[in-house]
């Protein structure tokens, strides 16, 4: 039953509180003539499968070292640490329970163990190629000419209206020349299309749109009509990592610098659901309560957690071990509109606390696509404007803003459907 609601949605509920999510097929919703390839997706965790022992029998025979390991660990801990773990402690058994939930779904697993292989034939899965390189945003941006880049993209004609004696017909059409680079790019239509960047190409969601720039000009989507606002905004900052020797991908900024992005000036009229991804430091958690939301107008509401599993249902690191937590957290706040107070504010579905989503993550720091799931505790009416700040990818009906929002749209993630 599980893997049925998997297949169809790519969300299977465990419990009422927990959900096992397949990113690639909620991703391919939002395409129609190409497909996220799931093995350029799931580009980690899938080597495990080789490993003997069941998930149960290797989860057994980790608790008695964890233990040790916790007990001399604690007494380690200084004081920021020590709230660190009690607010550990209280999550883990939401996180417990979502994991056994998973464990005990052996259907479930079995289509789990073969995500990666989804749809494509044994030895016809797409790797990602080696020859050609991904094309650096931010190297690209630095040239002078950064202001003159164009992007290129290629309209077809929608194929139903096209339709030829009985047959199909794909048809082009002028195709759009545009700025790359501080200009809001959208494919407006109901079809994804291929846009090209110098000999990159690059596949754009139907109904979405992009803009690239740096945090400085951010102001530019600050929407002129008032009620053009966004509804949902889900964020994911690029925080500074304490530990040095941690592979960064990206370039970071410190705390302070994101005190400033006009949150409440994104907000729609009739309010916005915030969802803010924060790491498990607690100076990080004690930033964002005491300096971070107050800034923005957000309060604090509820918070969801992503548990990271490989694909032997296993968790990826220790529940317990301090500094790699095979979770991270989605903080929910609300940011009130000008009509919040007037009564036009629709009313809205209370957000369930600790509520986990379980999945297989992809490549270093890309979070798992729940905006959708967010949608039933959105304020105002549907469908809800939704904008991802630091995204670097693209989702029908969202606008995507970063220095990157492009990074996952190279066609080497995609195959043709
Ligand atoms: N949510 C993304 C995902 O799932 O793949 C990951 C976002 S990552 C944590 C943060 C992003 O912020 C990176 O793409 C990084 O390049 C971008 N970034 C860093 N500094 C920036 C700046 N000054 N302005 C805009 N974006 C920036």
């Amino acid at each position: 039953m599980e893997e049925n609601q998997l297949m169809e949605s790519g969300v299977s509920e465990l419990n009422s509180n927990a959900f096992f999510i397949d990113p690639v097929r909620i991703l391919n919703r939002s395409y129609t003539r190409f497909r996220v390839s799931p093995s350029t997706y799931y580009s980690r965790f899938f080597d495990s499968l080789n490993s003997a022992q069941s998930p149960k029998a290797s989860e057994d025979s980790r608790k008695g070292k964890r233990k040790r390991r916790k007990k001399k660990k604690i007494q380690s801990l200084n004081e920021r640490e020590q709230i660190a773990d009690r607010r550990h402690q209280e999550v883990k058994p939401f996180l417990l329970k979502a994991h056994e939930a998973l464990l005990k779904a052996t259907d479930l697993l079995k289509v789990l163990r073969n995500l990666r292989n989804d749809g494509c034939a044994v030895g016809e899965c797409k790797e990602l190629s080696q020859e050609s390189s991904e094309l650096s945003f931010m190297e690209l941006r630095g040239v002078w000419q950064a202001p003159l880049c164009e992007i290129v993209l290629n309209y077809q004609q929608d194929d139903k209206t096209l339709q030829n004696g009985g047959s199909p017909l794909t048809q082009s059409i002028e195709p759009k020349v545009t700025l790359v680079f501080n200009n809001l790019v959208a494919n407006e239509g109901s079809y994804d299309i291929e846009a090209e960047l110098f000999n990159h190409k690059y596949i754009i969601p139907k109904r979405s749109c992009f803009y690239m720039s740096d945090m400085q000009q951010i102001d530019s989507l600050i929407p002129a009509g008032s009620d053009c606002g966004f509804n949902l905004i889900v964020i994911d900052p690029p925080w500074e990592n304490g530990s040095a020797h941690q592979k960064v991908r990206y370039p970071t900024l410190p705390n302070r610098y994101f005190l400033s992005l006009p949150v409440k000036q994104l907000c729609h009229t009739s309010g916005a659901l915030v969802a803010l991804w924060v790491t498990n430091r607690e100076k990080l958690r004690d930033f964002v309560e005491n300096d971070l939301f107050p800034k923005w107008g957000v309060t604090y509401a509820a918070s969801f957690y992503w548990l990271k599993v490989k694909a032997n249902g296993m968790l990826t690191g220790e529940l317990d071990l301090f500094h790699h937590r095979p979770y991270e957290c989605l903080l929910l706040g609300y940011c009130d509109g000008k009509d919040t107070h007037s009564g036009n504010s629709t009313r809205l579905n209370p957000i369930p606390d600790n509520r986990v989503f379980i999945s297989v993550p992809g490549d270093y720091s890309r979070k798992p696509p729940i905006g959708e799931l967010l949608l039933d505790y959105v304020p105002g009416s549907m469908p809800a404007r939704c904008v991802e700040l630091f995204a670097r990818e693209m989702i029908a009906g969202w606008t995507s803003w970063g220095n990157e929002p492009l990074h996952f749209q190279d066609s080497r993630y995609f195959s043709k459907r």
